[in-house]
Formats: C-alpha cells, sequence, structure tokens
C-alpha cells in the first residue's frame, strides 16, 4: 500500500501538528507518546515516508537505532532505573495503529505496563510536558 501521506506522524514531522519533542536529528525524531503506557512512554521515528519496519531504507537504520540509544539512555536516568523496554508494531495485523514507522521506549517492565491495551488513555499535557523536561534534561547531562 502507498505511505499515506496524512498520517498524524507525517504532519508532526512536516510541522502541521504539535508534539512535545525530546530530541530531533538529520534522520530521526523523538516525542512523547499521547496515550502513554508508562510514564516516559517516548516514540522515536525516521524522518523518512516508512509505514513499516520493511519499507524503511537501509541508511535508516543505524540512526534509528542511535537514536534509541540515546533517549533510552537518557530514560534510565531520568526514571533512575536500568530497565528499558523497546517495542514496534508492523502492520495492522500486528496491532500498529499509525502507518509511519515508529519505536516505542518506555522506562517499565512488560509487568507494570500501565494499560495493557495499547493507546487507550490521553495523558494531561501539563504532566507529559514535565516528564518531557527531565527527558531533555537526561539528554543533556
Ligand atoms: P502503534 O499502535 O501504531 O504501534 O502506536 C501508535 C502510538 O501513537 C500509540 O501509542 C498512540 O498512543 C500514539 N499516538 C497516536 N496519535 C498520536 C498523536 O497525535 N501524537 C502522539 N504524540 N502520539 C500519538
Amino acid at each position: 500500500m502507498a505511505y499515506d501521506k496524512q498520517n498524524i506522524f507525517a504532519k508532526i514531522l512536516r510541522g502541521e501538528m504539535p508534539c512535545i519533542k525530546v530530541y530531533e536529528d538529520k534522520y530521526t525524531l523523538a516525542f512523547m507518546d499521547i496515550m502513554p503506557q508508562a510514564d516516559g512512554h517516548t516514540l522515536v521515528i525516521p524522518k523518512v515516508e516508512a509505514e513499516t519496519l520493511f519499507e524503511l531504507p537501509n541508511s535508516y537504520y543505524g540512526p534509528c537505532f542511535e537514536t534509541l540509544k540515546k533517549v533510552g539512555n537518557a530514560l534510565k536516568k531520568a526514571f533512575n532505573t536500568e530497565g528499558v523496554m523497546m517495542f514496534q508494531l508492523s502492520g495492522e495485523q500486528a496491532g500498529q495503529t499509525v502507518p509511519h514507522l515508529h519505536f516505542h521506549l518506555l522506562p517499565s517492565s512488560i509487568q507494570t505496563l500501565r494499560n495493557t491495551r495499547h493507546a487507550a488513555e490521553m495523558a494531561d499535557q501539563e504532566k507529559l510536558k514535565e516528564i518531557a523536561q527531565r527527558i531533555v534534561d537526561a539528554l543533556e547531562e
């Protein structure tokens, strides 16, 4: 299927919709998930039109994982934990709801997720901004 240029993450990348950003470089953007399954639930997306892991150009794999490592380390610091969970859903059949590739990163264990139901409950924006600032501070340390 053709990439849907109107998906919400494409709009965020074009600056047409807001997001609470924690990190950005030439290839990737990291921002807070608006329906977090744990405090600190962050999404990392590539700045390229790719719906799933299987459309991602090979040259983006490295940059995506570099960002996952950077932000993951910041989550460890900001939440004072050694445990960081990463997941990625490719395809509707896997439960993907936004058709732009994204990696979920959470300072949580699978047992302590707030909602086992994915993308279920909107977070308070002010609380999300506070948490984002903690992550930004940890990235800058
Ligand atoms: P998926 O189900 O595709 O793996 O994950 C999509 C994620 O995007 C969900 O965790 C959901 O909470 C999040 N999400 C959906 N719409 C928005 C949005 O407009 N902004 C942000 N920041 N996250 C979103």
